[in-house]
């Protein structure tokens, strides 16, 4: 039985505008038609993990996004992701440094459901996945390698400092609340571009990149060790418990602790509402149903 109208709020990562117009516009497309879907999904009565699952796996596959296919190349020229999912029961699953499989969300989930642990890393998460039935998959696009060859490693070693917030962005995540007021959050990223083998983010780290508990569910993007070091999923969502989600999320992102802390957040609260804050250019971001304008500072 419906006792709450759904909502799906998804984001495709927060950084510089470094694409065209036409990419651009082809990100927000398929944000907007990947939302839709889950929004279908959650009028259908279908739960809110099993809702923000989806929605992640086919932000992976969609080659526009830094996550699943397409995710960003570290410095060796590998793809290494990270991915997680949490419940407001307070179930939680991730995968760190995970390799050569095409849906690291779904992996972090069957961390979450069949095993005791929340948290399997680079081979022995590999060794899991397959064991679970997940094959082998390459997830370099030639766009990605392109980019890798291009921006030349030596160069972007050297201005590390001053080139290193150009490449968060593309990650995906989705916050969701369904027919039942359960809510939950999942999340994937191929990390910053040039990071360090064996390099772990703030998105299978739980209260950083996701998290979710009776008060709602949040999902950041950005700067993966500022995001940690700040604990931003977890002080957003602890902080409804005495104010709006839009309020929560500016709060948060208005007072990071570290200097060129790139982020943005998306944060729904088990009442319904939502809120989206971010700090840097442009954020890819869309949900549904449109209960207010879009808060896009461009
Ligand atoms: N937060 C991710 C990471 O640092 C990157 C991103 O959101 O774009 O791994």
């Amino acid at each position: 039985m419906s006792t709450m109208e759904p909502l799906i709020l998804v984001h495709g990562g927060a950084g510089r505008l470094r694409y065209d117009g036409k990419r651009r516009a082809a990100r927000q497309a398929a944000l907007d038609q990947i939302a839709q879907t889950g929004y279908e999904m959650l009028k259908h009565g279908n739960s809110a993990l099993d809702t923000v699952v989806e929605v992640v796996r086919l932000l992976e596959d969609n080659p526009l996004f830094n996550a699943g296919y397409g995710a960003a190349l570290g410095l060796t020229g590998e793809v290494e992701m990270d991915a997680a999912v949490m419940t407001d029961e307070g179930r939680f699953g991730a995968v760190a440094a995970i390799k050569n499989v095409k849906n690291p969300v779904l992996v972090a989930r069957k961390v979450m459901e069949e095993t005791d642990h929340i948290l399997l890393v680079g081979e022995g998460a590999i060794k899991f996945a397959r064991i679970m039935g997940f094959g082998e998959f390459d997830p370099v696009t030639d766009e990605r390698r392109k980019m890798f060859s291009e921006q030349r490693v030596d160069y972007f070693r050297r201005n590390w400092e001053k080139f290193r917030h150009l490449y968060g962005g593309d990650t995906v995540g989705a916050v969701a609340i369904d027919c039942h007021g359960k809510v939950a959050v999942a999340a994937s990223t191929g990390g910053i571009m040039f990071h360090l083998p064996g390099r772990v983010g703030d998105t299978p780290l739980i209260g950083c990149g996701i998290y979710a508990s009776s008060l709602g569910a949040c999902a950041a993007t950005g700067h993966g060790e500022c995001i940690a070091i700040n604990m931003v999923a977890k002080t957003v969502v602890d902080m409804l418990s005495e104010t709006n989600p839009q309020t929560a999320a500016d709060k948060v992102i208005s007072k990071l602790k570290l200097k060129n802390c790139n982020c943005g957040v998306i944060v729904v609260s088990r009442d319904g509402d939502y809120g989206v804050a971010y700090n840097t250019p442009y954020m890819g971001w869309t949900v549904m149903p449109k209960l207010r304008d879009s808060v896009l500072k461009d």
